[in-house]
């Protein structure tokens, strides 16, 4: 089981984030904020499939304005995406945020800053406050940093500029903060965040920044948000791809189920590589199996192996498994033969064995 690391507790309206909360999965809408209806419905897909908190980009004035609609059509804490605009960060705020993103490398003003962290705890508003290797400081700072030393120099730079962040935050008594340090790069990403696990009391936003396709982004994602989940660090996540964020709620629902982080809401298919024991066809019946617990909801194990040689024992643990041999179909419940039929009746006797459970 996975020890979380300990950190603070952060309100976004009625979501929690921290170690003393399940880790919150969050993605973000992919069409104008302008276009209500689509994005109501876009967000309302999302929470569906497993969204706890969704983010909307708000990079004109006319966005947050339909951002304060968009808030009172939806049942979701909402996160205002803010960059580079003061203004907007405020107007999200009074629109009626729970949280915004704001990088403050990119808002130039120190007086901004602190205009936008007053008008969040004034209306108990949290902030995630980012830095993001592609814009860590100045352009020439980033020059200068791929000159230097390379990997370790970019990172303690992220470091550094997130320590700065947090000491005008923390100068204004401001601690409903969820910090974010993003990279494109699978081992800086993982570098980055441990170090501020180390550093700051504070829960982490997970994230990859611009993973690519889904067929790309899939496995950079679970390797990097995996990794640092698997050591604790990490309270909330978002998946980002190019493409529909219900893909990425899932992605990201299953690299938690994958820890434990999150329940399994219904059965679990293991399915043989199979090798050239095969008999028969395991793809196609494993495919018949999922269809045939699609309706199923309660976490189970179900296993469907190409052979009774090796079958039985990689598949011991299952609740049921069909392993198959030519023409015949050999059922087990937890490593006990229950029933021979042929290959043809293998679905109705996995079903009744389920029933049975
Ligand atoms: S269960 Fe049998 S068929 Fe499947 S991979 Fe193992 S040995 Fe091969």
């Amino acid at each position: 089981m996975i020890k979380r690391r300990k950190t603070k507790t952060v309100k976004v309206g009625t979501v929690n984030i921290g170690s003393s909360a399940p880790v919150v999965i969050q993605s973000m809408t992919k069409v104008p904020t302008t276009d209500i209806a689509r994005c109501v419905k876009q967000i309302n897909q999302l929470v569906q499939a497993g969204c706890r908190l969704v983010r909307i980009a708000v990079p004109r004035r006319a966005d947050t304005a339909a951002f304060a609609k968009i808030v009172q059509k939806v049942d979701v804490p909402l996160i205002a995406d803010v960059h580079f605009s003061p203004d907007r960060a405020i107007e999200a705020i009074e629109a009626g945020a729970a949280k915004i993103r704001l990088n403050p490398g990119n808002i130039k003003n120190r007086k901004d800053i602190l205009r936008i962290i007053d008008a969040a705890k004034m209306n108990k508003v949290a902030i995630r406050a980012g830095v993001n290797e592609a814009s860590i400081d100045s352009r020439n700072s980033i020059q200068e940093t791929r000159r230097e030393s390379g990997v370790e120099h970019r990172v303690s730079k992220m470091l550094r500029d997130m320590k700065k962040y947090i000491r005008l935050f923390e100068s204004r008594n401001f601690s409903q903060l969820v910090l974010s340090a993003k990279s494109s790069d699978t081992l800086r990403t993982i570098d980055i965040n441990r170090k501020l696990a180390e550093t700051f009391p504070y829960p982490i936003h997970l994230g990859l920044t611009h993973a690519g396709l889904p067929e790309d982004a899939r496995v950079p994602s679970a390797v990097t948000l995996g990794a640092l989940l698997a050591e604790g660090i990490g309270d909330t996540l978002r998946v980002s791809i190019a493409g529909d964020p219900v893909e990425e709620t899932k992605i990201a629902k299953q690299i938690l189920i994958s820890l434990g982080l999150y329940p399994r809401l219904g059965p679990e298919l293991i399915v043989c590589p199979t090798c050239g024991r095969v008999e028969i066809n395991v793809i196609k019946l494993a495919r018949r199996v999922e269809k045939a617990i699609s309706d199923i909801h309660k976490p189970l194990r179900i296993a469907v192996m190409g052979c009774i040689v090796n079958g039985p024992g990689e598949a011991a643990d299952a609740d049921i498994a069909v392993c198959a041999a030519k023409n015949k179909a050999y059922i087990y419940s937890r490593g006990r033969r229950i029933a021979v039929v042929p290959e043809s009746k293998a679905i109705p006797a996995l079903l009744k064995e389920l029933q049975k459970i």
